[in-house]
């Protein structure tokens, strides 16, 4: 039996989010500005990175507290060596009960199988447009929709669960909302926007370029009509919304707008081994020096613990109230979201 540990705000520790690799073929505007990550970025060095070794280690630890859901994000993870090998050895941890994917579905066409039989049970695709002109702007690298599409094609080949994340910002994508939704209506796949978000130093964010929760649920509304679903289960980040007309569900994350800080269940691990227990923190707790000491499992257990039940994390509840907020922020390609 797993022990429930519990941080200050009686929060329990469900959701594993693990960063493999900081580097990304994409240059999103609102993630990666190419301005910021150019040719001379330095990223991250093999030997900086957490083994598999040293990943699979940590996540016997996360999983003897009640961790059962694990993410590998990035950066864009299909761009670490041989992830199939990280994921089959997940799989095999007692307790781990569902493995994701965030990518943006560039290289699924080369790995869904493979990735799949491994244990992946779900992946989530970023796509931001279904208009090549407007895609091509926001990945920053001129890609058009139709790789990405056939990533997802791969994937629903291959048996994977789907969800397609959209992140909506103003004078970027907002016209692709209604566009989006139609054509992803009645596939099975569930769409889900994503309210720009202030994460990281780099990406100008205002709050006048956020599409708000209700603002989406109107737009799309108006031309196919919505109402609001029960959520599956404790924590989940989006509201979900059914078509009336009985063809399929979206989602909406809006971390900006409607803070769910008070059910957030997340601990995010960096690809270098820093423990973040917040998407907006400043600084990571050193997993990656604790791990290379040669500890005991006792010892890394206890850090972990110590860690979570001090866990004070509020960020978007802070936002949303105008409470002080910390002038330094991690960035999203290194935490990954
Ligand atoms: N490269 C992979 C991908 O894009 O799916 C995984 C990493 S990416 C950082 C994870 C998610 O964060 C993506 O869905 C992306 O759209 C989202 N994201 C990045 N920057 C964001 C921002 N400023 N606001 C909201 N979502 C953001
Ligand atoms: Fe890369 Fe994902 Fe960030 Fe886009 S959102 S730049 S695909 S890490
Ligand atoms: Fe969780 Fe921090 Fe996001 Fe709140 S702001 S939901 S605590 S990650």
């Amino acid at each position: 039996m797993a022990e429930t540990i519990v941080d200050q705000l009686n929060r329990p520790m469900r959701d594993l989010r693990i960063s493999v690799i900081d580097k990304c073929n994409f240059r999103c505007t609102y993630c990666m500005p190419k301005e910021i990550f150019g040719d001379d970025y330095t990223f991250m060095s093999q030997d900086q990175l957490l083994s598999f070794d040293e990943i699979i280690k940590l996540v016997e630890v996360f999983a003897r507290f009640g961790v059962e859901k694990i993410r590998l994000t990035g950066g864009e993870p299909l761009m670490r060596k041989d992830l199939h090998l990280l994921i089959e050895r997940l799989h095999n941890i007692k307790g781990i009960k569902d493995i994701a994917v965030t990518t943006n579905a560039i290289f699924l066409v080369k790995q869904a199988k493979k990735l799949k039989e491994a244990g992946l049970d779900r992946v989530n695709i970023s796509l931001d447009a279904i208009e090549d002109e407007v895609f091509q702007q926001t990945n920053g690298r001129g890609i058009k929709t139709s790789p990405v599409l056939k990533g997802i094609e791969a994937a629903r080949e291959a048996g994977l669960k789907i969800k397609v994340n959209m992140v909506v910002k103003k004078g970027m994508n907002e016209n692709q909302i209604l566009p989006m939704a139609e054509y992803f209506k009645g596939t099975g796949d569930t769409l889900r926007f994503i309210e720009f978000m202030d994460v990281g130093n780099h990406n100008g964010w205002k709050m006048n370029e956020v599409i708000s929760k209700k603002d989406i649920v109107n737009i799309i509304d108006t031309s196919m009509p919505i109402e609001p679903a029960d959520p599956s289960y404790f924590g989940e980040v989006a509201s979900k919304y059914h078509y009336k007309d009985g063809s399929g569900e979206i989602g909406i994350i809006s971390s900006v707008t409607d803070a769910f800080c008070s059910s957030c269940t997340r601990v995010r691990l960096s690809a270098d081994g820093q423990l973040f227990t917040c998407l907006f923190a400043s600084d990571g707790y050193d997993l990656r020096a604790l791990l290379r000491s040669g500890p005991s499992v006792e010892e890394l257990v206890s850090a972990v613990k110590e860690i979570w039940t001090g866990r004070r994390d509020q960020y978007s509840v802070d936002r949303a109230k105008g409470n002080p907020l910390p002038k330094k922020k991690i960035e999203m390609s290194y935490i990954g979201g």
